[in-house]
């Protein structure tokens, strides 16, 4: 991802991005997707457990492990794809989320991209 912005203040191209929102955003979403996650991988464990009975006890073990990992996981990877994807928007749209280098001015993307 390249950066042709330069500061509207002083006009230098050393600007960077501060992406407080979406790291946030991001944090949020992944405790927030595996909370979620967890009684989703509940119901994952019982899914595994129960196909697993078919291959008897042991099955049934990796089964549960199995169901309430993938359930944690996807939904840790889930909140935190929607809480950058959200945090991204409050960047771009309500933060000043760029930063010059030089003169340290703020500032938010210019609405024509
Ligand atoms: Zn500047």
């Amino acid at each position: 991802m390249t950066h042709s912005l330069s500061c509207p203040r002083c006009g230098s191209q050393r600007i960077t991005t501060r992406d407080y929102a979406r790291k946030a955003g991001a944090t949020v979403g992944t405790v927030a997707g595996a909370g979620g996650a967890a009684a989703a991988a509940l119901g994952g464990a019982e899914a595994g457990a129960a196909l697993g009975m078919v291959a008897g006890p042991v099955g049934s073990i990796v089964g549960s492990l199995a169901g309430a990992l993938m359930g944690a996981l996807f939904g840790g990877a889930a909140g935190c794809a929607a809480g950058s994807a959200v945090g991204e928007q409050i960047d771009e749209h309500v933060l000043s989320n760029f930063a010059c280098l030089e003169c340290r001015h703020t500032f938010s993307k210019p609405s024509a991209n």
